[in-house]
């Protein structure tokens, strides 16, 4: 049989279900990518993550030609023509089966739905598989039977039920006779986007990747609770590209975290239980994007906040945008994330919190500035992110619970070192001042003065959110 793997989000060989499936049913194997740069556009997503993306697809197709699967590039208008060019180009290779791992976004799941109706009337078969999450999507049920909406009691139902041949998976070890007449052709894909964030920080391929993981778990896993929260020490595993294009599967990181806790969840190591927690958020959040399709429909997960008033100011937004809001903290996140393409996870909620409560603007306009930006722009954790800090969504941080960004800085960057990494003005600003906005302690520094009023801005969100309360009957 001839078959086809269409890789998305799962750019590896390792623990990659639809390549083994076409492994172990074809005896002549093509792999294909699809991409498609108005689609790109739609969904926001950055041009240091499409670079990355390039990149990786250079490492797969070097992997793939060892197993002799040819990798082949496909351009696509959008995700309508999408199912045409893949029918088109399977019946022209007399392909039997066309095999892949799903992607659980609304338009995703659409075109999907929509490849797989038109495949079938070529007489060819569509087989898709769940890589990115331990349980299908919607497996894992309340008391109710109802979907999770709720972190906490997800987590305990999902270890209640965990098996450890969940995390049996094979790697490719099988390799195809040459006979392909078609050759891998990537150069019809080309990076031609411009950025300015450090992707050297950012090794493209799986190896690399590996590495990566290892490094983290052997060196700071096990301080993980108490490092991951102080930005400077920087005590996360940074594998958060590497998951959102798919070249480190979330089983090897949650197996390779286990066999060094004694294949304990909830005992043994506190540092490496929290760090698989966090994987754990990641499926939560693919869960709710599967089971309220509204999340994918730009809606907010709390109907209520459909009614917020959001304020809407340019000066304001080009001052966010720039990393200049005249606090340091929020300042020093934003220019990470413009250096580096990624943001420490502390920061994110600071930055976020600050953009909805403070700057009571729009959480849509903050979730799509970072998906322009980030290199692991992922949409069901950046939406899970943004609607957690605006307290617009599920599991959120109540609506009257605003971070203090100046109290956030003391905790967190105590030294003010982060600060003065990503805000060079004031490397001479003393400890005591570097978390305030500026005043005339620093006022020779060329820093802007803060934006907005702490106190008063807060008062403003309470009062809003209180007001679509009132709308809303609440
Ligand atoms: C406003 C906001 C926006 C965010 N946008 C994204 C995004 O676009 N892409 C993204 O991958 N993460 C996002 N996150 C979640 C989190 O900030 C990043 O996953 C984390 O900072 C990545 O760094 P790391 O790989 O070192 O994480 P580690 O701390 O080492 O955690 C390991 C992995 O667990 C997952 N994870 C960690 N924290 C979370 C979380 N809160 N929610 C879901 N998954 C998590 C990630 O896949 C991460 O790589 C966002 C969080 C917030 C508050």
């Amino acid at each position: 049989m001839k078959g086809i793997v269409w890789f998305r989000s799962d750019l590896r060989i390792d623990d990659n279900p639809a390549l083994n499936a076409a492994l172990s049913n074809c005896d002549e194997v093509l792999a294909i990518y699809i991409f498609s740069q108005s689609q790109w556009e739609i969904h926001n997503e950055s041009n240091i993550k499409q670079e990355f993306l390039f990149k990786n697809l250079t490492e797969l197709k070097g992997s793939l030609e060892d197993l002799n699967i040819p990798l082949i590039a496909i351009n696509a208008d959008s995700y309508k023509t999408l199912p045409q060019d893949l029918s088109s180009f399977a019946v022209e290779q007399k392909i039997e089966h066309v095999f892949c791992n799903n992607e659980f976004g609304f338009n995703e799941a659409v075109r999907d739905q929509n490849s797989k109706e038109l495949l079938k009337k070529n007489n060819i078969q569509f087989s898709s598989f769940n890589d990115q999450v331990i349980y299908d999507p919607g497996f894992l049920k309340t008391g109710q039977g109802k979907p999770f909406s709720v972190f906490t009691p997800f987590k305990r139902r999902w270890v209640e039920h965990f098996e450890i041949n969940f995390l049996e998976f094979e790697s490719p070890s099988k390799k195809l006779k040459n006979n392909s007449t078609i050759q891998s052709n990537l150069s019809a894909l080309k990076f031609v986007k411009t950025h300015s964030a450090n992707i050297d920080l950012w090794p493209a391929g799986e190896s690399a990747a590996q590495e990566k993981l290892k490094n983290f778990l052997q060196s700071k896993a096990q301080f993980y609770n108490e490092s991951r929260n102080s930005p400077i020490l920087d005590g996360t595993s940074r594998i958060s590209p590497y998951l959102a294009l798919g070249i480190l599967s979330p089983k090897r990181c949650i197996l390779e975290g286990l066999k060094l806790n004694n294949f304990e969840f909830t005992s043994g190591n506190k540092g490496i239980c929290k760090w698989i927690d966090e994987i754990v958020w990641r499926e939560f959040y693919r869960n709710i994007m599967h089971s309220f399709a509204k999340v994918s429909k730009n809606q907010p997960f709390q109907d209520y906040t459909n009614s917020i008033q959001w304020r809407f100011s340019s000066e304001e937004l080009e001052a966010f945008h720039a990393g200049k809001t005249g606090f340091p903290i929020v300042d020093a996140g934003i220019r990470q994330m413009l250096a580096e393409g990624w943001m420490h996870n502390r920061l994110r909620m600071v930055v976020a919190m600050f953009f909805t409560k403070n700057m009571l603007h729009d959480w849509r306009l903050g979730e799509k500035f970072f998906m322009q930006h980030l290199i692991d722009g992922d949409f069901s954790s950046n939406n899970g992110g943004w609607q957690w800090s605006s307290s617009t969504g599920t599991d959120s941080a109540p609506y009257f619970r605003i971070f203090n960004p100046i109290t956030q800085s003391q905790n967190f960057d105590p030294n003010g070192e982060f600060i003065k990494k990503f805000i060079p003005e004031l490397k001479d600003v003393p400890v005591a001042q570097i978390h305030q906005p500026k005043d005339d302690l620093f006022s020779s520094a060329d820093y802007p003065s803060p934006i907005l009023d702490l106190k008063e801005s807060r008062l403003r969100a309470i009062q809003a959110f209180k007001d679509a309360r009132e709308v809303s009957g609440i």
